[in-house]
């Protein structure tokens, strides 16, 4: 296996991903915050099935935390990731600075309309103009021909597959299923801030949305009241609530009552302590 190549300019990876596509290969590209897990990793597996050679990022974008977030305390491991990524075959890493992304000042910004009203947008004010933002720049650094992203942040997929409609990147995208712990907990690096205690007590949010997902299969095409009393059950082990709800696959809307032939995204997100976690269903009708 040839040794994995690092990048730390915008300069470097795109001449490299410019000679790669040169030689008639196809580049995969997998952007990450690093803290590598399973979830990472079959996102350059996915990417790798589609493409000749992966390239991943590791950035933690500031512009996409907000002023009381983790921005600082964010799992940090470099190293341990780059050897992840050495270890799956990817091509090269991208790991520039915060100067090297983002110029002095910034006087250009990406705004959405109604698709950040829900989910988590509803809840984390300019968290997905700073993901549109760092992605948009991204897939014009590295020029990919595919990318890779995970169902576990749903919200984020479908509003970076928009942008990629309405500012026309020349990208194809994949979406990786949620890769779970052996107890259904959705893996995220934000895992390692839970206690041992927390850690018990997290795959609730998996159980809470695999009971909605059947009863909705079963017949239950108006959840909110089958929503709720699973809301209540979480509060009381607790489960602080940002959202919980059916929410229409595209446009992310909240529905009240579901319709046979349609596909939608049962999302949850709730703070246990001071950790956030994020999980969703889909539900094909
Ligand atoms: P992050 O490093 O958190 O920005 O995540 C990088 C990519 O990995 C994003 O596309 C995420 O959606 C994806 N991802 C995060 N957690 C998981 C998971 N448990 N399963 C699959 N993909 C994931």
């Amino acid at each position: 296996m040839a040794d994995i190549k690092q990048f730390d300019t915008k300069e470097g990876i795109r001449e490299e991903v410019k000679s790669l596509k040169r030689s008639g290969k196809r580049v995969g590209f997998v952007p990450t915050m690093g803290a590598m897990h399973e979830g990472h990793l079959s996102l350059m597996r996915l990417a790798r099935e589609h493409a000749d050679e992966v390239v991943v990022s590791i950035y933690v974008n500031p512009t996409q935390f907000g002023p009381d977030e983790d921005f600082e305390a964010y799992p940090r491991r470099i190293q341990t990731d780059i050897e992840k990524c050495e270890n799956e075959g990817v091509y090269a890493v991208f790991t520039p600075t915060d100067k090297e992304m983002y110029l002095p000042e910034r006087y250009l910004s990406i705004k959405i309309d109604e698709m950040a009203d829900y989910m988590c947008g509803a809840h984390r004010e300019g968290h997905f103009e700073g993901v549109l933002l760092i992605v948009n720049k991204l897939f014009n650094v590295v020029q990919p021909d595919v990318a890779a992203f995970g169902q576990k942040d749903i919200q984020q997929y479908a509003l970076i597959h928009r942008m990629v409609r309405e500012f026309d990147h020349d990208v194809e995208l994949l979406m990786g299923p949620i890769k779970r712990a052996d107890d259904g907990l959705a893996l995220s690096s934000r895992n390692s801030y839970l206690t041992d205690e927390q850690r018990v007590q997290a795959p609730s949010l998996y159980r809470a949305l695999g009971y909605v997902k059947k009863q909705i299969e079963d017949g239950v095409h108006q959840p909110n009241l089958l929503i709720g009393h699973q809301r209540d059950e979480l509060e009381a082990k607790d489960f602080e609530i940002d959202y919980f709800g059916v929410y229409d696959f595209n446009t992310l809307k909240p529905v009240d009552t579901l319709e046979e032939g349609k596909t939608y995204t049962l999302a949850i997100a709730a703070y246990l302590g001071s950790t956030r976690l994020i999980d969703n269903m889909l539900i094909e009708l």
